[in-house]
């Protein structure tokens, strides 16, 4: 968590913004849309400010919101969820993580996530002082695909927490049934935790999110996570969630209770709303999967090598070909660079690696691009990135 000279690092998000709004250039770095979520959702969060509730919501959230996630959960996986006792309400996806990992690992245990990883993935980590260990996601014809492998080979005995992410941000994989059922068999022969990040379980573009959940002997050891900010556009509200079994759950709040107590009030019986209409967030993964098609186009036209992501918002860009050509050594030299070059900004791949790590390596000429912006700004940008060739 702290830069080389002992100062606080900025996330690269943050960083990329920051030079995004510096320098005037597009914005195809952090992953949020400019286009905000329905009217009925916005309505609904109005009308419970105006009703009152705006005090400390309950620590394990409203129950009309965790009535919802049960609710969703059965309706498109066929899951028992007990709304009471196996679901918490959090500040965003990021504090489900942050406090899962936290509560349930520690110095000694070691964590595995797949690599490249959710950069709060690792910072969470850390802040558990547990051992961070990866299995890498391996670019190729079918997109990246998990090494399952050098996944066998990363388990060790001491293995406490498999950290996993589908639909997968950076990389747009959607996680097949096969490499789930590897993951899987390597949790239960470990009896490691699963903690799996699916905020993008909506986002995909045919491609079947399977909840990993949902194959055998996964329901005692995992939690699984999501968060209203993808899947209905209201990424500022921070309104997220878990599920799992009651003691794991329990445990996540325990720690929850200290880290933030209880989340946004008026904002949970709107998302309840929300988590009861499937239609929005079809018509956006169809919109989405339109400008995945437009930015990637471009970026080919421009001189990237891309494959086209599957699922998220998106994409990740090969830069090879075209570094020699504009004097750069890799995608960090190129993503501090592309505001001044092509008037747009792109976060390096490297950002969602261990430094220095054989996948940070394989990696360096990669960038991620999102395409959750609108299709005029997204035109834009590739007419602007058109000129790097
Ligand atoms: N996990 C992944 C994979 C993400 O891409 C993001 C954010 N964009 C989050 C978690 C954080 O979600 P939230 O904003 O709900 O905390
Ligand atoms: N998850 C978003 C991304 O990957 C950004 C969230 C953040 O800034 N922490 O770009």
């Amino acid at each position: 968590l702290l830069a080389a000279d002992g100062t606080v690092a900025a996330t690269i998000f943050a960083e990329m913004s920051a030079l995004a709004v510096r320098t005037g250039a597009i914005n195809l770095g952090q992953g949020f849309p400019d286009v905000d979520g329905p009217d009925f959702v916005k309505q609904a969060a109005i009308r419970a400010i105006e009703d009152g509730r705006n005090q400390y919501a309950p620590g394990d959230g409203v129950p009309e919101l965790r009535r919802a996630v049960a609710a969703h959960q059965e309706r498109h996986y066929a899951l028992a969820v007990d709304p009471d006792n196996e679901v918490l309400v959090t500040t965003g996806a990021t504090e489900a993580l942050t406090a899962s990992i936290l509560a349930l690992t520690g110095p000694g245990d070691e964590v595995l996530t797949l690599e490249p990883f959710y950069d709060s993935h690792a910072a969470a980590i850390g802040m558990s002082g547990a051992t961070h260990v990866t299995a890498p996601l391996v670019p190729g014809p079918d997109g990246f695909r998990l090494d399952v492998e050098a996944l066998r080979a990363a388990a060790s005995s001491r293995l406490r927490m498999i950290v996993l992410n589908s639909p997968h941000n950076p990389t747009g994989t959607v996680l097949t049934r096969d490499e789930l059922a590897a993951v899987a068999a390597v949790a239960r022969e470990r009896d490691a935790i699963v903690v799996t990040d699916e905020v993008y379980e909506h986002l995909t573009f045919g491609a079947e999110h399977v909840p990993v959940v949902t194959l055998p002997g996964m329901a005692e050891r995992t939690l699984t996570i999501s968060s209203s900010g993808k899947t209905f556009s209201f990424t500022g509200w921070k309104v997220g969630w878990l599920h799992g079994p009651a003691e794991l759950v329990t445990a996540v709040r325990t720690v929850k209770q200290f880290l933030t107590y209880t989340s946004g009030a008026p904002f949970q019986p709107a998302i309840a709303r929300a988590l009861d209409d499937d239609e929005t967030p079809r018509a956006l993964a169809a919109s989405l999967a339109e400008r995945r098609d437009l930015l990637c186009s471009g970026l080919e036209a421009a001189g990237f090598r891309v494959t086209r992501p599957a699922g998220t918002y998106f994409v990740m860009a090969d830069a090879t070909d075209l570094l020699p050509r504009l004097g750069l050594r890799d995608g960090v030299e190129l993503c501090r660079r592309l505001p001044e070059l092509a008037g747009v900004v792109a976060i390096p791949a490297t950002a969602f690696c261990r430094p220095g790590s054989a996948t940070a390596q394989a990696l360096s000429a990669h960038v991620r691009f999102t395409f959750v912006k609108r299709e005029e700004v997204l035109r834009e940008a590739v007419v602007r990135l058109a000129g790097l060739r």
